[in-house]
């Protein structure tokens, strides 16, 4: 007899709350604990996981087998191909195993409490407990409301009621303590189990050799990395994260984003330990670097909490429903253009490739990108979305979905539909010496100073290099496309 702990988006052994409490139970009744992971690649195409988050995925499964090992845990890792197949195998594996108790952590969207709820009454009647439990975000959703009782939908408030909750609810940013080592003997009885390898990405996720290599080294899978990470980012940069954050070639952030995807290290313990590192040991007050990337992890929460108040985000309506019929371009050619980081804007063309280069691209030019997509090409910013999703390696349904919705102003709490942001301006500001632009745009080079941010504007030598290595000029003039996307957004708002 065993209790097994179900390993979905949380790949960590410390500060995980559906295995400390499996860990627990199994103490109290003198057993021990199973681990077990299961990829649907089914699901995985269904979802849009992009081939850098599956292959970080596996590296972090991998890692997981190994520190569970040391604790004589044994991760049992199956492949099973159609996602609605998982409730009944899972269940099948509990009872070859004499399992009386299931653990796992909720996800929130309806797809996954579906699913969770089947798994529940299958397993009950078995005679097994299935108790998924809060653990994705700090503050459960569910648990904050506005004043009028009403769900909020806008987010300083919201904020200004998480801290407060936070305060009253110590408990929730509390380490969830580690499993023990599993009894003696344990090893010796299940050791089949211990047996269990990492599958192969299935082929249409496969990355090449070379992205493989190249991503490897820039993300350091599993928790023992994530870990090292925020506590660098904490040790050397949170104190300026406030001042830094916008400035994408200063490296200013945490990174730690595709950990919280892949839930190598939970947003508590970020919270936790960055309150920790504060003067004030609060989430308010003391250092404001500190205090403003409390705020961001927070923005994590927020969208989940959306996400359950207004569970049609996930079918992929806009948070706002008069923001239903805008007229969107669908102009394939000028998608390919955005994709492959040819639209004649060096800021938007450098983010880009940054993104197909290297999975990730930094939350400024997250926004103007998406920005630019929705609001100068006007483009279905759901196409958007579904490219982001299919190439970040932080790929997450709810802060994607969040971001998107944020800015092409069909969102919860958007930027104005009227703010278009301005991308020479945006470049010139967050960008200002061109660094990022020179390291991702390579016809750009060597071109000097400020003539990077627009090289046939600033025409003379600018222009003539841009022209010679074959840099697009403006796939659109920009106050044209901002006029057209105020009408357009007008017309379509009217029509809502
Ligand atoms: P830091 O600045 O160090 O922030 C710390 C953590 O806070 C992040 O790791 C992340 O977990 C959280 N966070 C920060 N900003 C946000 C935000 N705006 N919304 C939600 N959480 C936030 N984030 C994802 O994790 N996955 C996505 O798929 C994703 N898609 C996005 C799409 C768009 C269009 C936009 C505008 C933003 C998106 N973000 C997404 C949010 C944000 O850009 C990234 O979380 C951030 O860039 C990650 O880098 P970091 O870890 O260095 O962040």
């Amino acid at each position: 007899e065993a209790v097994v702990h179900w390993f979905k988006r949380d790949l960590r052994v410390r500060d995980n709350t559906g295995l400390s409490l499996a860990a627990a139970t199994a103490k109290e009744k003198g057993v021990g604990v199973i681990g077990v992971w299961i990829l649907s690649p089914q699901d995985w195409e269904a979802h849009l996981v992009s081939p850098a988050k599956c292959d970080f995925e596996i590296r972090s499964v991998d890692v997981l087998r190994k520190e569970l090992a040391e604790l004589s845990i044994p991760l049992w890792i199956e492949v099973v191909e159609k996602r609605k197949d998982i409730p009944w195998r899972l269940t099948a594996l509990a009872q070859k195993w004499g399992v009386k108790n299931v653990y796992c952590n909720l996800e929130y969207e309806p797809d996954e409490l579906r699913r969770e709820e089947r798994l529940v009454r299958m397993m009950l009647e078995k005679g097994i407990a299935f108790e998924p439990q809060h653990d994705d975000c700090v503050v459960p959703p569910g648990s904050l409301k506005a004043g009028s009782g009403k769900q909020y939908a806008v987010y300083s408030p919201w904020f200004r009621g998480w801290i407060a909750h936070l305060h009253a609810h110590p408990h929730l940013l509390q380490e969830r303590s580690m499993p023990e080592k599993n009894p003696d003997g344990f090893r010796e009885k299940y050791a089949s189990l211990f047996d269990s390898r990492v599958p192969d990405v299935p082929e249409s996720k496969c990355l090449s050799p070379d992205d493989k290599q190249r991503l490897t080294s820039l993300w350091p899978a599993g928790e023992n990395a994530a870990l090292e990470r925020l506590e660098r980012f904490l040790k050397e940069k949170v104190g300026r994260y406030q001042a830094t954050r916008n400035f994408p070639a200063e490296n200013s952030t945490a990174r730690v984003s595709v950990h919280h995807a892949a839930g190598t290290l939970a947003a508590r313990t970020s919270v936790r330990l960055a309150r920790d590192v504060n003067s004030t040991k609060k989430l308010d007050g003391g250092n404001d670097g500190i205090k403003g990337w409390i705020s961001e992890v927070a923005w994590r929460d927020f969208y989940r909490h959306v996400l359950v108040n207004w569970p049609y985000v996930c079918m992929n309506k806009p948070f706002k429903y008069e923001y239903t019929n805008i007229t969107w371009e669908y102009n394939p050619h000028h998608f390919t253009l955005w994709t492959t980081g040819r639209t004649g804007y060096p800021i938007v063309d450098a983010a880009m490739r940054c993104l197909a280069s290297t999975a990730y691209m930094h939350n400024r030019l997250r926004m103007v990108t998406a920005s630019f997509l929705a609001k100068h090409l006007l483009l279905d910013w759901r196409l958007g979305e579904q490219y982001f999703i299919s190439h970040l390696i932080d790929g997450d349904f709810a802060s994607n979905n969040g971001g998107w919705g944020f800015s092409s102003s069909t969102g919860v709490d958007p930027q104005p539909y009227f703010r278009v942001f301005n991308p020479w301006l945006q470049s010139a500001k967050f960008d200002a010496k061109g660094e990022f632009i020179r390291t991702w745009v390579e016809e750009l080079k060597d071109v000097k100073g400020e003539d990077v941010h627009n090289p046939y504007e600033a025409g003379g030598k600018a222009a003539e290099i841009a022209e010679r290595n074959g840099y697009p000029r403006p796939v659109v003039e920009h106050r044209m496309a901002r006029e057209r996307c105020l009408r357009r957004y007008k017309e379509g708002i009217g029509r809502g």
